[in-house]
């Protein structure tokens, strides 16, 4: 597919990076407002996000697989135009992305180009007919990116962490309906990131779709962040907002980003976005997971795209097979506690010259917990075996704290 097809063209004049005034293409008015309508969430005015009706498999089979790539940030002229016009030739690419303003973790480090480098990424749309996308992290980023023509906004990891942020943001897109991408908060809070979205649908934007960007992890992964699929299956689950996940930045890596663009698609994801820089090696910002588009057109043809049917079953297991391994973890933590208190007291038994077994007491726990788990709806059969199991290790214990084998600690 041409970039003609994809957007649809008008003749205007405009102006070439070098100056030469020259014939471009840019997209036309109608067909931008239909590919940025397909970003719409599938609640409407009168049924917003925020509702909590499950979002229907296949409602909106346009919205699937929407490819937004482009690079971290914008850099120069030359980097921003060469980089749209090779990605423009990827038809799935539907939207440019470029970084204006970079939250930076040291502030020695290049922090953007600013308003000038809005000037480059205008130029690239109209050199190349994609809409573009852009950073904002305050009002001052939203008046410059609006005077700009930027056609959708995305709100960063760092900034969704802020609820006092998001609303001055929030508040300064009152009276727009440009589409907005909210990435989640760094932490790996599904709250403060459904509040986001409530603070942005109370300021009346109705075009919101979420970006999984991965979570901050106190233990050594793979992952740059980590992606913890089950909070946006959850969150997708709750509220009716399409789902972009951000291979490049829950990677940080080039070498996993076909295994995990695989997994998004998998579990339904309506799109993704991926960093490419037209010479990644050079690139001012996250240069390790960037790639060229040559790059991305292998990565996205090796991509099997399901369908949205099957994909559904995967995202619902995943997120009630999140939901096992979390109450898995809670199972061993609650069992390491027991055997520790079940410990403190084979050391009082000891002190007090107590038998390890007081059957009478045990028959009539046991007892008591087959009722409860009877009322629960579990069998006791299953109760009488996990419980029988955890008194033995108990007893095995306090036996070994009896003998002076081990203490409680
Ligand atoms: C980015 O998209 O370049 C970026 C800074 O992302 P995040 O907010 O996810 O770290
Ligand atoms: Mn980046």
């Amino acid at each position: 597919m041409t970039n003609d097809m994809r957007l649809g063209t008008e003749r205007t004049d405009s102006f070439h990076p070098s100056g030469v005034p020259m014939e471009s293409t840019v997209c036309g008015q109608q067909e931008l407002h239909n590919l940025l309508d397909v970003l719409r969430p599938y609640g409407t005015a009168r049924n917003p996000v925020g509702v909590t009706d499950i979002k229907q498999a296949d409602s909106s089979p346009a919205i699937t697989n929407i490819i937004i790539a482009g690079p971290c940030s914008v850099e120069s002229e030359d980097q921003i135009i060469a980089t749209a016009q090779a990605l423009a030739q990827v038809p799935e690419v539907k939207m440019l992305r470029g970084g204006i303003w970079k939250p930076r973790t040291r502030p020695d480090a290049f922090e953007g180009r600013g308003e000038q480098g809005l000037v480059w990424l205008r130029e690239a749309k109209l050199a190349t007919g994609l809409p573009i996308a852009t950073e904002v992290a305050t009002p001052e980023h939203v008046e410059l990116a609006l005077k700009y023509e930027v056609d959708a906004l995305w709100i960063g990891a760092r900034t969704v962490v802020n609820p006092f942020s998001v609303q001055q943001l929030a508040d300064a897109l009152r009276g727009t309906d440009i589409p907005v991408f909210i990435k989640n908060p760094v932490s790996p809070d599904l709250n403060l990131w459904m509040g986001a979205f409530e603070r942005f649908q109370k300021a009346g934007l109705t075009r919101l779709a979420a970006i999984h960007r991965g979570f901050a992890y106190y233990k050594e992964t793979p992952y740059r962040n980590y992606p913890m699929w089950e909070i946006p299956i959850e969150l997708t689950r709750r509220l009716n907002v399409p789902l972009i996940t951000d291979v490049s930045h829950i990677c940080g890596n080039r070498e996993l980003l076909q295994a995990t663009a695989q997994k998004a698609l998998d579990l339904a994801t309506d799109g993704l976005m991926i960093e490419c820089h037209i010479n990644p090696d050079a690139a001012l910002t996250d240069a390790k997971q960037q790639i060229t588009p040559d790059e991305l057109k292998v990565l996205l043809s090796n991509l099997t795209f399901r369908s949205k049917q099957s994909c559904n079953v995967e995202r619902d297991l995943a997120g009630l097979r999140g939901e096992i391994d979390d109450i898995d973890s809670e199972l061993l933590q609650l069992l390491a506690r027991r055997m520790e208190v079940s410990a403190q007291i084979g050391e009082y038994k000891k002190r007090n010259n107590v038998t390890v077994v007081q059957m009478d007491r045990w028959k009539k726990i046991l007892a008591d917990h087959v009722a409860t788990g009877e009322e629960m709806g579990l069998s006791p059969i299953l109760i009488n075996k996990v419980f029988e199991a955890i008194h033995q290790a108990s007893i095995e214990r306090q036996g070994r704290i009896m003998e002076n084998e081990e203490d409680s600690h």
